[in-house]
């Protein structure tokens, strides 16, 4: 390797995970070089295309607006009602929705570093606000915020990044896009000592005293899907960017690092059937469709295969989005009636969604190239079995349920019957995927026999072990920041000692 003076940390990747891992090393005093894969064009990673939505501990709202949104005005205040949300919740939650699968050690430093890791957000530049469009309902006059996500950064993640970006670039960190980590370099005793890039002008070997892997999972790489996911996975969209091909897992993983997590487990979603095949940075995340609860959803054949209303959103639509993939032609519709049409969410309301609307079920069915008679078998029997109204509350779980049906819909179950009807048309969009490596509670990369590679850090999707089958909405981009930050920082201090 060429004798120039060795950076003390590298981060491979410049999204959410990557840029709190990058400026929090800098804070430690690290001299940090950031290598981004995409050219500068196509920015942020994953990070860029989300809502920006973050799920953290905290106890209502005087307690966020200490320090995550203290713009907001008092008359913004009285206007909402948020729940609090504790540590042994945000703990239930992910458990019951990873069927206890979650590591409990990564578990309990993600949700006790979460409200901690927002307000370094704030102090580091990063403005929030309530997430009124997605994820409130107005019931009696206020805003009634429900499901766990209800602060996001304004902007969304395109505003995340950023801001983050922007205060990397105060604080002089040295950013090279276009420049893909390619290969771990180590001493004989396992030490990091470099990465290997992919520039614009070839191959580089660059000197480090640490490296911390933030380069996202394996999503966008086919291969690999099918590889891990199974057949099939190769046809999904990518709801994101398409520079994350596992290339971090399988630097790590060549040197010796545990595969850890559920490697065949991903978070998808119900995506709109005509969404290019990787993410669209003008459309951004609005090609999801998540107001399923407020209607049913049905394939191709007309049937209805999941309860629409099993839980909140948050804790369903991930789930769903693989139950999709199942479907014929891997292909769902969901219907709403002029009862709930005007509460679904804003995505539904951009230009480029597949859409049908009629009077009646069966011309209905026929845009949507499905047997008319099927369909409307299948919603005739979806309303005689919906009972009682009266508790309707979509704020709530509110017990309004069919009865008798497979599978009935337990919350939100009204009829539908109120023309005209609106039918969108969905497949499986991936966003991310759950297996990664092995990291301990410093955030240290472990190897196969569990022990520490030194000098060796990672944070963000690569991480295995956090989510399994399924997961808590706004948990992805909340673990970055609670994993990127701490690497940043590890990933510094053990760079002191090697000075
Ligand atoms: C449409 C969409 C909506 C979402 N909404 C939300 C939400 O509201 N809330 C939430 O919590 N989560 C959300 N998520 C999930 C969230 O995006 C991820 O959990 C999170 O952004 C991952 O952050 P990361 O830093 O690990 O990865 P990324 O942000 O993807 O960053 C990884 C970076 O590494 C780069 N890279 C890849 N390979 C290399 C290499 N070899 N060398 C150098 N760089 C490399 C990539 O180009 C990329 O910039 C959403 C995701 C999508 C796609």
């Amino acid at each position: 390797m060429p004798s120039v003076d060795p950076y003390d940390v590298i981060v491979a990747g410049a999204g959410n995970a990557a840029l709190c891992a990058a400026i929090n090393a800098h804070h430690q005093g690290a001299r940090v070089l950031v290598l981004e894969k995409a050219p500068e064009e196509e920015k942020g990673g994953n990070s860029y295309f989300t809502a920006g939505g973050f799920r953290f501990t905290h106890n209502g709202l005087d307690d966020v607006c200490q320090d995550v949104m203290p713009d907001l005005s008092d008359a913004e205040r009285e206007q909402m009602i948020l729940p609090t949300h504790d540590r042994q919740f945000f703990y239930d939650t992910l458990m019951k929705v990873t069927r206890h699968q979650a590591d409990e050690e990564l578990a309990w430093i993600l949700i006790d570093e979460s409200r901690d890791a927002m307000a370094w957000l704030r102090e580091n530049g990063v403005r929030f606000i309530p997430m009124y469009g997605r994820q409130s309902y107005e019931v009696d006059g206020k805003q009634h915020f429900y499901g766990g996500v209800n602060i996001e950064a304004v902007g969304g993640g395109a505003g995340l990044v950023t801001f983050l970006l922007e205060r990397a670039a105060k604080l002089g960190i040295e950013i090279r896009y276009q420049t893909g980590a390619t290969k771990l370099i180590q001493d004989q005793d396992y030490k990091i000592s470099g990465v290997t890039v992919r520039g614009p002008e070839g191959y580089e070997d660059i000197p480090c005293r640490s490296v911390v892997l933030a380069c996202g999972g394996f999503e966008s790489n086919p291969e690999m899907r099918v590889r891990y996911l199974g057949p099939g996975w190769d046809l999904c969209r990518v709801r994101g960017t398409r520079h994350n091909t596992g290339d971090g897992i399988n630097m790590a993983l060549a040197i010796g690092a545990q595969s850890f997590g559920n490697w065949s487990g991903c978070h998808s979603v119900g995506w709109d059937i005509s969404a290019p095949p990787y993410g669209d940075r003008w459309i951004l995340d609005n090609f999801q469709k998540h107001s399923y609860p407020l209607g049913i959803m049905v394939n191709t054949d007309g049937d209805r295969f999941v309860d629409e209303g099993e839980d909140y959103r948050n804790l369903t639509y991930v789930r769903f989005g693989k139950a999709i993939m199942a479907q014929p032609h891997r292909t769902a519709v969901q219907i709403f009636d002029q009862k709930t049409v005007h509460r679904l969410r804003d995505e539904y309301r951009i230009r480029e969604v597949t859409k049908v609307e009629a009077d009646t079920i069966e011309e209905l069915a026929e845009g949507l190239d499905i047997n008319p008679g099927k369909l409307r078998a299948t919603i005739d029997a979806y309303n005689a079995a919906c009972g009682a109204d009266a508790d309707y509350n979509p704020a709530i779980l509110d017990g309004v349920t069919t009865s008798g049906l497979s599978p009935n819909k337990t919350n939100w179950a009204l009829p539908i019957d109120k023309p005209p009807y609106v039918a969108y048309v969905t497949t499986t969009g991936i966003t991310f995927t759950f297996g990664g490596v092995k990291i301990n509670d410093k955030n240290e990369v472990q190897d196969i026999t569990d022990r520490t590679i030194p000098g060796l850090y990672a944070a963000g999707e690569l991480v295995g072990g956090l989510f399994y089958e399924n997961y808590p909405g706004g948990t992805g981009l909340m673990s970055g920041a609670v994993f990127g930050q701490r690497a940043g920082k590890f990933a510094a201090d053990y760079a002191r000692t090697r000075n």
